[in-house]
């Protein structure tokens, strides 16, 4: 089949012969619609890990939809034909941390979505079937909307509170939207890109702060907001996550969701974190949050079409990769068959 296959650090080469996965007893095989490019395919195009260490050669991407082929012997429920999206991420159901509800720390978790590529097979239970107000495109969003609602389970966000987001990427546009539905009275977003400004208000942001032209907490204070009680960090800079830990007000929660860098750690200012009694959240991947995510998609009341800015094909996509002139706009897809796999 056609793949995109990283081989090693910025090696990236379009196959057309890559083998198939194996269509397991209790898998199904999914012809690939669209699927996402995520900062952590950068990570590991930067010859970096992701959630797990990497294996080459190896296709990226694992936010995929698509249409269902063929179904292995033992899955009854869904048949040829079907649209689905999946949970790039299995877990065995056994080991202490399954049996313990933990199951996204599972020490035997695989990924089982590889989708810059024809086909995927992954098992029944990591698919889930699309409602048809759904278009497969919007549902190649479904997974980073899922780790972004793990990340607001563990915000704890209170209705009235006022929430500061860094980074209007396509995750600080996601964030921005669930905190408005949430109930946040104030959203503000902190982004140099002037041209973002547009579609944060349209977003429902309160304020739009960018951060080379004004100091964001003088900035905050001036406009009369007593306190920010949440902050969520798209980036995973540590100047980024440095202000995040800043512009957090008194008895604030900051939750650093941009990926930061393995053995690079950030300093960290105790005394003023004891002064403000902060409370420093991270956010590892999507435990049981797949089916919200479709849920909030269907319903329109999460929007993802504004987010996309690009939908390319593989040999756009491999370019992409090393210029990420779209991702720095927001959501990249590939589009390997599209609509009518
Ligand atoms: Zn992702
Ligand atoms: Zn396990």
């Amino acid at each position: 089949m056609k793949a995109l296959v990283l081989h090693g650090k910025h090696q990236i080469q379009i196959e057309h012969d890559f083998p198939e996965p194996p269509l397991g007893p209790d898998c199904v095989k999914i012809a690939v619609s669209y699927c996402g490019l995520c900062g952590t395919d950068i990570h590991k195009y930067e010859g970096k890990g992701g959630s797990r260490p990497v294996v080459y050669p190896v296709p990226l991407g694992h936010e995929a939809s698509g249409i269902v082929v063929e179904t292995g012997k033992q899955v009854r429920d869904l048949k040829a034909g079907d649209r689905v999206a999946v949970d790039p991420n299995w877990y065995c159901k056994s080991c202490w941390f399954c049996q313990n509800g933990l199951t996204h720390f599972c020490e035997n978790s695989r990924g089982v979505v590889k989708g810059f590529a024809e086909y995927i097979c992954p098992p029944r239970e990591n698919v889930y079937k699309l409602p048809d107000s759904l278009s497969l495109r919007d549902a190649a969003l479904a997974e980073p909307l899922s780790c972004c609602l793990h990340g607001m389970d563990l915000l704890d966000l209170k209705t009235g509170q006022t929430v500061v987001i860094i980074g209007l990427g396509s995750i600080g546009s996601i964030f921005l939207q669930l905190c408005r539905r949430a109930g946040a009275a104030r959203c503000i977003v902190v982004e140099p890109q002037e041209q973002k400004r547009d579609l944060a208000m349209r977003l429902g942001a309160s304020l739009f702060l960018n951060p080379e032209k004004v100091h964001v907490a003088e900035e905050i204070r001036r406009a009369g907001i007593p306190n920010v009680d949440r902050v969520i960090e798209c980036v995973g800079l540590k100047s980024t996550m440095a202000s995040a830990l800043e512009i957090a007000g008194k008895g604030a929660a900051v939750l650093l969701f941009g990926l930061g860098e393995a053995g690079d750690p950030m300093p960290f200012d105790q005394y003023a974190a004891f002064q403000k009694e902060l409370t420093v959240k991270t956010s590892f991947i999507n435990p049981s949050s797949m089916g919200r995510a479709l849920a909030l998609l269907e319903t329109g009341v999460i929007e993802v079409e504004p987010l996309i800015s690009g939908v390319l094909n593989m040999e756009e996509m491999a370019e992409e990769l090393k210029n990420r002139t779209l991702f720095r706009k927001g959501k990249v897809l590939l589009k390997v068959f599209g609509e009518g796999a």
